[in-house]
C-alpha cells in the first residue's frame, strides 16, 4: 500500500478520497513483544507509520498523512502532548491540509485525552482517537483492525460535528462519556450512562443519534495548566491528602467520592478548609454510573461545592484545570460549566 502525504491546500476531490492525518503518540497499538515474559510487551515501540503500513486496504478509505507526535505508553500522556495535538490539529484544519484526524494512543488514559480534546477544539472535521489493547506482536493482535476502523469513521460524513470520538472494537464513543473498563479485555471501553454513539459494521459507520451538545472552551494561555488533585475516598478517610495538597499549593481539588460523591466527616471538615484556603472542590465519584447532583447527601449551597454530575474523576479534573486556567472559579460559574448540557 501508498501512504502519501497531503499537501498543504490539495482538494480531496483529487481521487476522491478524504484526506486523513494520523497523529501518533504511543500505546500498546504501538507495542512489541517483550522477550522477560510470555505475555509482557513494551508500548510505544512501533512507529505511527509502521502502524499504517500493517493494516491491509485502509489506503482505500482515505489519502493518509503520518506524523510521530511522541511514542509513550499513555500512563506518561501529558499536558505537553496535549497542546502539541492541539497546535498540529488546528494547524492542520486551518491551512486545510486534511479533512480529519486520527490519534493513535494508549487505551489507559484515552478517555482523558478525547475530553481535554473535545473541551477546546471547536472545528466540524472529525477528530478520532483509537488504540489496542494487544500489542501487534500478540495472537489476534485487535491495532490493525481498530486503527482501519478509525480511519473508516474519520472519513465518514456522518462524524462531522460531533466533536471527538474514541473508536475500538467496532463501537463508537463520544468523549464526555467514554471510559476504559476493563483492564485486559478486548470490549474495554464503555460510555457510562448513555451509551456508545455508534457502531462500526462491515456495511457502513452508524451513529445512533444526534450529537450531544458539546460545552466549547478557550484553550488555556502559555500552554499550562493549574494544578488540581483528585482525590480518593474510602472508609476510614482523613483529611490528611486533602490538607496537603492544600499546603502544595493546588488551585482545586477533586473528590472520587464513595456513593454520590461522599466523604467521611474528618474529610469533610478538611474541605471546609479548603474552600477557606480559596481552593474550588468538586465531587465526583468513583462508583462508575450515576450523576452526583448537587445537595442530596451533601448541602453544596453550604459548603461551596461543585457537584460533578455525569464526568468521572479524572474527567472533572481536567474540566476544573481548563475553567481555571481561564480564569472561572465562581463556584456557581464551574457549576453551571459541569451542568452543561443537561
Ligand atoms: N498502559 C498502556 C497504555 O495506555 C497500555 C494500555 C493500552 O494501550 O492498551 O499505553
Amino acid at each position: 500500500m501508498t501512504v502519501q502525504p497531503a499537501s498543504a491546500g490539495e482538494g480531496q476531490a483529487a481521487a476522491g478520497l478524504p484526506r486523513v492525518l494520523v497523529l501518533a503518540t504511543g500505546g500498546t497499538i504501538a507495542g512489541k513483544a517483550d522477550p522477560r515474559s510470555a505475555i509482557g510487551y513494551d508500548a510505544g515501540s512501533a512507529t505511527g507509520q509502521q502502524l499504517v503500513e500493517a493494516v491491509p486496504g485502509v489506503d482505500r478509505l482515505a489519502h493518509l498523512q503520518v506524523e510521530q507526535i511522541s511514542n509513550i505508553p499513555s500512563q506518561d500522556m501529558n499536558h505537553k502532548v496535549w497542546f502539541r495535538l492541539v497546535e498540529r490539529i488546528n494547524t492542520a484544519f486551518a491551512r486545510h491540509e486534511a479533512d480529519a484526524v486520527v490519534i493513535t494512543h494508549g487505551t489507559d488514559t484515552m478517555e482523558e485525552t478525547a475530553f481535554f480534546l473535545d473541551t477546546v477544539l471547536h472545528h466540524e472535521q472529525p477528530v478520532i482517537l483509537t488504540g489496542s489493547m494487544r500489542p501487534g506482536s500478540a495472537i489476534s493482535a485487535d491495532g490493525p483492525a481498530n486503527l482501519y476502523e478509525a480511519v473508516k469513521v474519520a472519513a465518514s460524513p456522518q462524524a462531522r460535528g460531533r466533536g471527538v470520538l474514541v473508536v475500538l472494537n467496532d463501537t463508537i464513543h463520544a468523549a464526555h462519556w467514554v471510559s476504559k473498563a476493563d483492564s485486559t479485555a478486548l470490549q474495554t471501553f464503555v460510555s457510562r450512562n448513555a451509551g456508545p454513539v455508534g457502531i462500526v459494521d462491515p456495511a457502513a459507520v452508524r451513529f445512533y443519534g444526534p450529537a450531544r451538545v458539546r460545552l466549547a472552551l478557550p484553550l488555556p494561555a502559555g500552554e499550562q495548566l493549574p494544578a488540581v488533585d483528585v482525590i480518593y475516598a474510602h472508609a476510614d478517610m482523613d483529611g490528611r491528602q486533602i490538607d496537603e495538597s492544600v499546603r502544595a499549593g493546588v488551585k482545586g481539588l477533586v473528590i472520587a467520592g464513595m456513593g454520590d460523591g461522599n466523604v467521611s466527616a474528618p474529610a469533610m471538615q478538611a474541605l471546609d478548609r479548603a474552600v477557606k484556603a480559596g481552593l474550588v472542590i468538586v465531587r465526583s465519584s468513583h462508583v462508575g454510573d450515576g450523576f452526583v447532583n448537587r445537595n442530596v447527601e451533601v448541602d453544596d449551597d453550604a459548603h461551596h461545592f461543585v457537584a460533578s454530575y455525569d464526568l468521572n474523576p479524572q474527567k472533572a479534573r481536567l474540566l476544573l484545570q481548563i475553567l481555571l486556567a481561564g480564569g472561572v472559579q465562581d463556584v456557581a460559574a464551574v457549576q453551571q460549566a459541569f451542568a452543561f448540557g443537561y
